[in-house]
């Protein structure tokens, strides 16, 4: 059976995926010129790769860990020391670790905890023990239902100090969803903390071993076309055709090379694009229907990706760090995490800037000042004094709508990958599924589609 997809981000190769492995044959369109989506990424004129975003594989990521393995391509990850380091806020080139030790969970996690004393006084800890107790007792129930709370309306409400928020949470905040405490859903933070804290090897940490294009879409594309899929890039999805019922005709597509429209009629038809385009490629005759029409509540947070490569090696931390700053969120030297950018004696950082809503449209020169700035901060040994480090070059990419935006009361606007539409189904990491806006969601609701498709459609 045909099954026509359009966005081959994770979701949609995802769904491919598992559609080829049940028989059927899908054909992805891609509006852009490399496949990926939010993991897309480009090799500059030196060669040298620059992304959409740093990302990090979780041990919590059991959807996405499976796909590794089913593609064979498990030793394209490459896992660091169970740690999470963050930089100290006072003195921005010293770190305060939590180092998990090898126990089951949640001994781990309490034994990290308990032992980092830099960030955390013994008084904010038991408080937040306490605060977290009805999270670990009564389990994803309650996590769904702190939706309502923002993550400081939570920790108030918890009496837990507002200390834990600043020395910890701001950073886990922008990590998760690039927008600060004060906005973000408390359902995201006891999600993610559920997540680690439940799992031994949740917190865990791997970089891919090389660009997202080649060690993972490539593998997934190789394997959806040796079992008959096709993915079509430079493809865009144009309308969505339907029949006098309502249901989907066809997909109308067009080529960005000029190549005339062409109309894809299919089985049954995917949308794995994200909610912002698929929200402008809804048929009129289905904007009223209550499915669609509460995607108005979902919307894409702006996020820009820096790299920016040095005449000098800046650490050797091999691993993810939390900057603490305003500007920043999570970066890494991706001449130590990454075998294919590996480095012996210069850097190449990777840092996110988040949140961007105030830096979205500001030129590249204005980022990379305010950033140098900010690096000055994390690397002081390295800019002082004669020997400088000197900035070589760097990239910029820009997501001014990237994963939706998880404030509060969010959860209610998700939809089913099955919608009332016999023959269309969603993916993507907004769809309904426990993973969130993340590479595990994207990957988990395209596999739920899929099976929705299977089971729709017996062969
Ligand atoms: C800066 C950044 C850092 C991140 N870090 C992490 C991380 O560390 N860990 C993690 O788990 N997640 C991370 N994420 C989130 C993760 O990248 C996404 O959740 C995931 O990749 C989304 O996959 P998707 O398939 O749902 O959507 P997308 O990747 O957005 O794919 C949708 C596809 O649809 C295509 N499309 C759109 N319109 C059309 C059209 N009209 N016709 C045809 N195609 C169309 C798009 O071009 C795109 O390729 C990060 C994201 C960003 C932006």
């Amino acid at each position: 059976m045909l099954v026509a997809i359009s966005g081959a981000g994770l979701a949609g190769l995802s769904c491919a995926k598992y559609l080829v492995d049940n028989g059927h044959t899908p054909l992805i369109v891609e509006r852009q010129s490399v496949p990926g989506g939010k993991i897309a990424a480009w090799k500059d004129k030196d060669g040298d790769w620059y992304e959409t975003g740093l990302h990090i594989f979780f041990g919590a990521y059991p959807n996405l860990l499976q796909l590794f393995k089913e593609l064979d391509i498990e030793d394209h990850l490459q896992w660091k020391t169970h740690s999470m380091i963050f930089n100290q806020l006072e003195n921005r080139e010293t770190y305060s670790r939590f180092d998990f030790p090898d126990l089951p969970a949640p001994i781990n996690g309490m034994v990290a905890i308990l032992r980092n004393n830099d960030m955390l006084t013994w008084e904010e800890k038991i408080k937040f023990g306490i605060g977290l107790l009805p999270a670990i007792i009564k389990g994803q129930n309650y996590v769904e239902e702190m939706d309502c709370y923002s993550w400081s309306e939570w920790i108030s409400k918890q009496n837990i100090p507002s200390r834990v928020e600043k020395e910890v949470f701001i950073a886990m905040s922008k990590a998760l969803n690039f927008i600060n405490p004060d906005e973000i859903s408390a359902t995201i933070l006891l999600t993610a903390l559920n997540r680690f804290l439940q799992e031994k090897n949740g917190s865990k940490m791997a970089f891919l071993d090389g660009s997202p294009t080649e060690r993972l879409c490539q593998p997934l594309i190789d394997y959806i076309t040796d079992k008959g899929g096709e993915v079509r890039l430079n493809t865009s999805l144009k309308e969505i055709l339907l029949t006098e019922d309502n249901n989907v005709k066809g997909f109308l597509v067009g080529g960005r090379n000029g190549e005339p429209d062409q109309v894809i009629e299919a089985d049954a038809y995917i949308s794995a694009m994200p909610v912002d385009p698929l929200k402008a490629k809804l048929p009129k005759a289905w904007k009223e229907l209550e499915e669609f029409k509460k995607l108005e509540g979902l919307e894409g947070v702006p996020v820009i990706n820096l790299h920016l490569w040095f005449d000098k090696k800046l650490t050797d931390i091999d691993h993810l760090l939390f900057s603490r700053s305003d500007l920043l969120s999570v970066y890494a030297d991706m001449s130590n995490t990454c075998r294919e950018y590996s480095d012996p004696n210069k850097s190449m950082l990777e840092l996110i800037l988040a949140p961007a809503q105030e830096w979205i449209n500001k030129s590249d020169q204005t980022i990379i000042d305010v950033t140098m700035m900010e690096i000055q901060k994390l690397f002081p040994q390295h800019f002082e004094g004669k020997q400088k480090a000197k900035l070589l070059k760097y990239h910029i990419v820009r997501t001014p709508r990237s994963v939706y935006k998880a404030t509060p009361n969010r959860q209610a606007h998700r939809p089913s990958q099955r919608t009332s539409i016999p023959n269309f189904y969603l993916a993507g990491d907004y769809t309904m599924q426990k993973y969130l806006g993340s590479m595990e969601g994207a990957v988990l609701s395209g596999k739920l589609a899929a099976q929705a498709i299977v089971k729709d459609y017996p062969i």
